[in-house]
Parts: structure tokens; C-alpha cells; sequence
């Protein structure tokens, strides 16, 4: 079946992320939920409140802020108030590290407002205190019926079981390499962690689990044995991605190898936001990959020539940028007015060469004038030649027939 895509998903537990009648559900094959984080201060609550709109428009089911202190923790009630106010029904997860268990139980209304914890068995404490506090939090997670997700992250590995694994290997009649160690101290975090919380109470439907790594082939290794080495639904995402297109590709890749090998059931896409640089960016992009890799479908697709020594301006480049903004910024009201619309493409093509072969596979075409042909764009509509556009008004013109066509 050349092309087609994943068949299979991995078979895994559903978890149940719910606030008010929102449920987004995560592994059990259902679709790959696409999460971000805010990068706000979270006791500042109005600048939160407005990057957590701002992301859950963009198209993020999730939205997960930093629960650090005190100031944070009382000011999570608030800002779930205010998104109420705003018509914003996107669940919250808190990330918890350190004083996690102090925080949730100094804080019961913050513990109510959220709608998933993130623990991080890495830094809930060390020695006897790192059972007690675990099991307080997983405590908490029972009391107020969250889910958890137990975020295992390689640059804060449970040392004491780290070196207990080093021990291990170092009796191994043929020791494992250091890379194979980490894996494993990654993987035996999460999936002894996730034991332990069924063991204090929480329920196995209740667990997510995440081992996040910066490095691609490090991200798919541990991926592939931890998928084959329990049934709990798994949030995938390279941690520390990078910057820009680095970031974008890293994570493309190293997602983009596990999900087609049906692992992963909710994506972040840890991108290093470029200074003035928009943070909804990461969820643009999680959505994309699984918009091209044939897994879900978010808006319409745009496709665009990359232009050469035919194209003639930059019209063409700015009527794809535009008109991909334009469908983009539509869809939060389209996709209940217009069901369906998100199967629809738009090619933007810079010449005559492959301009109306290209504009006659997509829904709507344009081609525009390259060097030396007469000044004209072709639009084709449903593969067949509807009208010629010219003059300088090509853009707005093309704009209003892809809204036609959307509302037809
Ligand atoms: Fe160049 Fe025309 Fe091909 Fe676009 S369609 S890349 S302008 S030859």
C-alpha cells in the first residue's frame, strides 16, 4: 500500500484530559492531540490567560503552564476564570517540579482548576522524602480525579536510579554502553513510576507517559522500547529542540519516524521561541506534521511552486503566504460553519510550466505569469478552467473565489 501511510497505532489505555464538557482523549487510537506550553509568567494571570487564548485558537487541545511557587499556584483558579470569560474551554496541565506535593495540597483550588498534573519523578525529591512526596502528589491526582502525566526528561534523571542501573551493568558479564544505560534509566523511570502510582491508587486509564531526549536517534530508540514495553498512551516530543528551522526539523524528524511507526499519542514541539517570535508557532507546527504525514487534518493546504528564474515578482510568493494566513485565520469559525473544509487545497504556482498541472490536482489553482507569458493568471476550480484573472488586483480576486468556494 505505497503511500498510505500508518496503518497501525500502537495499542495503548485512553486517558481522559476533561474540563467542563471538553474531553480530549489521549491514546486508545484516538487522533494524536497536538499540546503546547506558555512561556508567561503564571502568577502574572491576565498575560497567561492571553497567550493560553492565543495558543488554544491556534489549535492547541491542550495547554500546559509552570506551577512553581506559591504566587503561580494560587493564581491557576484565576486564570482558569478568566479563560471561562473568554469562552476558552481548553484543558490545563500543570507542571510540577520540586514542591509539586506541597504546592497541590497548600493550593486545592489550583489542584480542581487543572485539568492534568505533570510529574517529573526526576525532581520530586531525593532519598526517602522522593517516595513520600511522589505518593503525595499521586495522592492528590486521586483525590481530585486528574489524570497524570509522568514526565521522565534527560536532563533531570532520577540520579539514585541512575546509579542503581550503572551498578546492574557494571556486574553484566558484557556491560551495556553508557547511551544504552541512559535509555534504560529513562525508560525504568517512567514505567516504574507509572507502577507505583497504580500501586498508591491511581488508575492505569489515569497515566500518560513522556521520556523526552534532545537527540533524534536517541528520541527514537528509547520511543520504540518504551511503546514495546507497556500499554500506557505516550506524549511525544524532542525536548530542547532549538531554534527556528533546526528546532522545526529535529522535531519533524524524530516525530515524524515514530508516528509512522504508529507511537505517540499527543505531540509537543519544543521550540526556542526567536526573540519577538510568536509562540503559537509550536503548535503550527506540531499540527503540520501531522497534516502532511496524512494523520489528522487542522485547514486547507496550501501549494506553492518555490519559484525560480520564470517567476517574474514576488506577487506569487505573497498571495501563498497570504492566502495560507487567510484560511488559517478563518478556521476557528469555519470548521463549524464549513465542515470539511479542512480536506480542501489551494495551489499557488509561479508559471505556466507546472502551474495548471498543479492547479488542476487541488481544489482551487492559480497560475501566475511567469517571465515572457502574457499577463495573466489562469484559476482553475475543481481541475477544470473557471476564469483568468488580470491586473493588479490578482490577490484580493483570488481571496474572494476561495471564499466562494468554501462557502458553496
Ligand atoms: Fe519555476 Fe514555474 Fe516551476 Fe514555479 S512552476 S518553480 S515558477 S518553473
Amino acid at each position: 500500500e505505497i503511500g498510505s501511510g500508518p496503518k497501525l497505532r500502537r495499542a495503548s489505555r485512553s486517558a481522559k484530559v476533561v474540563y467542563g464538557t471538553r474531553e480530549v482523549l489521549v491514546g486508545g487510537g484516538a487522533p494524536v492531540v497536538v499540546q503546547s506550553m506558555t512561556n508567561t509568567d503564571t502568577a502574572d494571570v491576565i498575560g497567561t490567560a492571553i497567550q493560553i487564548k492565543e495558543l488554544a485558537r491556534a489549535g492547541s487541545e491542550l495547554v500546559r503552564i509552570t506551577v512553581n511557587n506559591a504566587e503561580a499556584a494560587a493564581a491557576v483558579p484565576a486564570i482558569r476564570e478568566q479563560l471561562d470569560r473568554m469562552g476558552i474551554d481548553v484543558p490545563l496541565v500543570g507542571d510540577f517540579h520540586y514542591n509539586g506535593h506541597t504546592l497541590l495540597n497548600d493550593f486545592p483550588d489550583c489542584a480542581r482548576a487543572l485539568s492534568k498534573y505533570r510529574i517529573n519523578p526526576g525532581n520530586v525529591g531525593q532519598g526517602a522524602k522522593r517516595d513520600t512526596q511522589f505518593a503525595q502528589m499521586i495522592e492528590m491526582a486521586c483525590r481530585y480525579d486528574k489524570p497524570v502525566r509522568i514526565g521522565v526528561n534527560w536532563g533531570s534523571l532520577d540520579q539514585a536510579l541512575l546509579a542503581r542501573i550503572m551498578d546492574d551493568n557494571a556486574r553484566r558479564p558484557t556491560p551495556w554502553s553508557v547511551q544504552a544505560v541512559m535509555y534504560q534509566a529513562l525508560i525504568t523511570s517512567a514505567i516504574e513510576s507509572a507502577q507505583k502510582a497504580e500501586e498508591l491508587g491511581l488508575a492505569g486509564d489515569k497515566i500518560i507517559l513522556s521520556c523526552k531526549v534532545s537527540g533524534v536517534q536517541d528520541l527514537i530508540a528509547v520511543y520504540r522500547e518504551l511503546a514495546a514495553r507497556c500499554d500506557y498512551p505516550l506524549h511525544l516530543g524532542l525536548t530542547e529542540a532549538g531554534m527556528g528551522s533546526k528546532g522545526i526539523v529535529a522535531s519533524t524528524a524524530a516525530l515524524s519516524v515514530l508516528m509512522q511507526e504508529g507511537i505517540g499519542d499527543t505531540i509537543r514541539i519544543s521550540l526556542t521561541p526567536e526573540p519577538g517570535g510568536d509562540r503559537c508557532k509550536e503548535v503550527i507546527v506540531g499540527q503540520e506534521i501531522l497534516q502532511t504525514m496524512g494523520l489528522r487534518k487542522f485547514t486547507p493546504m496550501v501549494i506553492a511552486c518555490p519559484g525560480c528564474g520564470r517567476t517574474t515578482s514576488t506577487v506569487f510568493q505573497e498571495l501563498a503566504d497570504d492566502i495560507q494566513s487567510f484560511l488559517r485565520n478563518q478556521m476557528p469559525v469555519w470548521k463549524s460553519q464549513y465542515p470539511g473544509v479542512e480536506n480542501m487545497n489551494v495551489a499557488v504556482m509561479g508559471c505556466i510550466v507546472n502551474g495548471p498541472g498543479e492547479s488542476k490536482h487541488a481544489n482551487i489553482g492559480i497560475s501566475l505569469p511567469g517571465t515572457g507569458e502574457s499577463p495573466a493568471a489562469p484559476v482553475f476550480i475543481d481541475g477544470a478552467k473557471a476564469l483568468t484573472l488580470r491586473g493588479d488586483r490578482i490577490a484580493e480576486e483570488f481571496q474572494d473565489i476561495v471564499l466562494e468556494y468554501v462557502k458553496s
